[in-house]
């Protein structure tokens, strides 16, 4: 019978064995489980990478239900742009280039375009532009920005807006604190921020396995929100929060005119 190393002499990743606090409410999370870090959302669509044998663990706050990959708090914009948003990236979100900008600039369009000259517009997360394009083609005062890799200046120079959108960011970020941070500093006094995430709520429970698709590692999907975790971020930014559904939301200080419609109840 062969014989079992030592317990003390196997080497833990570090992830799994230092107490993480959630970034959020601060309770210390769990760990919830491990995947490989080619786990990537194209699965669901039966696109499977080779497995990688890197495995990247993810906690969840027992609290607020935010769960997270810690391991990436520790990576540098290089580290990123080397290993996920590299030039495979586009394999395993082949809609991030072109389709979901357009449709997203076309969801902004139904609900604001009546009032775009009111608008100062921000793509917070905008790559390479094509949503606030295709609004400016149509009129729009709008502007785009992407916060990786950083540039704390050129955020500093880019003023105040009243609506700000902020597609396919919020669940990529390593830092939330940052991410609220610098949205907090680019609002006017009255100013909307629609943004979009997959909740974590039905998706994601405690003693079940992480086989929930949005969950990847390879896609840089590494900060996962529930809803009670975005009631909490807002309240601690004095901001309110709606949602449209479970996978678009907002945020807001005081409602510019033109947005209040949103958040009327509406008569049948
Ligand atoms: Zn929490």
């Amino acid at each position: 019978m062969p014989t079992l190393p030592q317990l003390s002499s196997i080497t833990f990743p570090a992830a799994a064995g230092a107490a993480v606090p959630c970034p959020i409410c601060a309770t210390e999370t769990v760990l919830h489980d491990v995947v490989d870090f080619n786990k990537n959302c194209e699965e669901a669509r039966q696109h499977f990478l080779p497995l990688s044998g890197r495995p990247v663990y993810y906690h969840r706050c027992p609290e607020c239900a935010f769960v997270l990959a810690p391991e990436f708090r520790h990576w540098s914009d290089q580290d990123f742009q080397d290993h996920i948003y590299n030039e495979q990236y586009i394999e395993i979100d082949p809609d991030y280039v072109s389709k979901r900008p357009m449709h997203n600039a076309a969801f902004l369009r139904q609900l604001f375009d009546r009032a775009r000259t009111e608008i100062r517009h921000l793509d917070y997360g905008g790559g390479s532009g094509v949503l606030s394009n295709a609004l400016k083609e149509q009129g729009w005062h709008s502007t785009t920005y992407d916060p990786f890799p950083r540039n704390a200046q050129r955020l500093a120079d880019l003023g105040k807006f009243n609506l700000i959108s902020v597609f396919e960011v919020f669940e990529h970020v390593p830092d939330v604190t940052e991410l609220m941070s610098n949205l907090s500093a680019l609002m006017e006094d009255e100013c909307l921020v629609i943004f979009s995430t997959l909740l974590t709520d039905g998706n994601i429970k405690p003693n079940t396995r992480l086989t929930w698709w949005y969950a990847s590692p390879r896609n840089g999907h590494i900060s996962l929100f529930s809803r009670q975790s975005l009631v909490q971020l807002a309240k601690q930014h004095e901001l309110q929060y709606g949602s449209f559904n479970g996978g678009t939301h907002c945020l807001f200080n005081r409602l510019p005119d033109w947005a209040s419609k949103l958040l009327t109840p509406q008569k049948n």
